[in-house]
């Protein structure tokens, strides 16, 4: 089999180019005599590597100036704990819930302070987003967590809540794991985002954290050193062993981020991937996204076939058709199609025609 269209949540479909160029690179990096993971983390080779990773970063999403970029390990899950480690002073915390994401992250936060329900659309089975004007969020709260893009569920904030405007002033943190680099971002919202890099980004092992500095260096006492903000912005996230050879392909996705136009092209790109699917789907008598149309995501879009007992077949033909990894969540059941930056659009056009031809068998 040659490589095939992969559809899978995380980890995920990498440019082609980024493979090839890290596969040509692997045993002597740009004549270093050294693979990228044979490097010192501490040596000048792997210290320019991290350099321009940051730096096309913060170009790519046009972080302020007042925001640290920290590279971590972790992944989203541990930013669950790490996050009211560092932000949550003994206070209280409030989750606006959306999804399986968010659920996970108010349970886990409550093992560090208390953690409360803004809002929840728990009761439409995760098919909406709560209105801001409707979460109800204390006055003493440290800060409020959304998840940008529940991958799951395939819901989508295609708009961050503005907080300020709220009567709030408490920091909005953002799980952005699933939809980071698809699309701009609001800073001016933004207290803290965090995602993994599996998704969107690179592969597995790295986790990012892009944190307004005003935040930095509030941990509680027994938060572990390695997951202290303000001893990973002041080591220039290298206090310990940063995961070298993930910021090395990270970095390679950036630069292949900025030779196709940026985020704001991504952004296009992938309205016109996620529309195609939207569009067969809602045509469709045999299959069906349960999601809100305003609420839907670019990344991650979760169908379902009506006629449930023909899902081993719709995925043994997508197998064949070379169109992996489809399968839903074992949470929710049914199908997903994760379309995330890397899938081409011949990807979506090849999951539809194949969508189509089985649906016609099925008459
Ligand atoms: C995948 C994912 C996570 C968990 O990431 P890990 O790296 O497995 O810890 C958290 N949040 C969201 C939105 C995700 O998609």
């Amino acid at each position: 089999m040659g490589r095939a269209f992969n559809f899978s949540a995380g980890p995920a479909v990498m440019p082609e180019d980024v493979l090839q160029q890290a596969a040509s690179e692997m045993l002597d990096w740009r004549g270093s005599g050294m693979s990228v993971m044979e490097m010192s983390h501490r040596g000048k080779e792997f210290i320019s590597i991290y350099e321009q990773a940051e730096a096309d970063l913060r170009e790519l999403l046009v972080v302020p100036a007042h925001f640290k970029i920290l590279f971590m390990q972790g992944g989203g899950l541990a930013e669950n704990a790490i996050v009211p480690l560092n932000l949550s002073q003994g206070g209280a915390m409030d989750f606006v819930l959306t999804g399986s994401w968010s659920q996970k992250s108010l349970k886990e936060a409550g093992k560090y302070g208390s953690a409360r329900v803004a809002a929840t659309a728990q009761s439409d089975g995760f098919t909406t987003l709560p209105q801001p004007a409707s979460w109800q969020i204390g006055a003493d709260s440290r800060y409020v967590h959304i998840c940008g893009n529940e991958t799951i569920h395939g819901v989508e904030f295609h708009e961050l809540p503005d907080l300020k405007a709220l009567g709030c002033d408490a920091p909005l943190v953002v799980d952005f794991s699933s939809h980071v680099a698809s699309r701009p971002v609001d800073w001016a919202r933004v207290g803290l985002a965090f995602g993994g890099a599996q998704k969107n980004l690179g592969p597995a092992g790295l986790t990012l954290v892009i944190v307004r500095e005003d935040l930095i260096g509030h941990a509680l006492p027994d938060c572990p050193s390695a997951f202290d903000y303000k001893l990973v912005a002041d080591n220039q996230s290298m206090y310990n062993t940063p995961p070298t050879y993930s910021i090395y392909i990270a970095g390679l996705v950036f630069q292949w981020l900025k030779q196709h136009g940026g985020i704001t092209a991504m952004e296009q790109r992938n309205i016109v991937k996620a529309q195609l699917l939207y569009d067969f789907l809602d045509s469709s008598s045999l299959y069906v996204n349960k999601v809100a149309k305003e609420c839907r995501s670019r990344m991650n879009v979760p169908f379902f076939l009506r006629d449930e007992s023909r899902n081993d077949a719709f995925l043994a033909g997508a197998k064949k058709a070379n169109l992996l990894q489809l399968k839903g969540h074992k949470s929710v059941g049914g199908m997903r199609a994760s379309i995330y930056n890397a899938m081409p659009l011949e990807g979506v056009q090849a999951l539809v025609a194949y969508m189509r031809e089985f649906e016609k068998t099925q008459a």
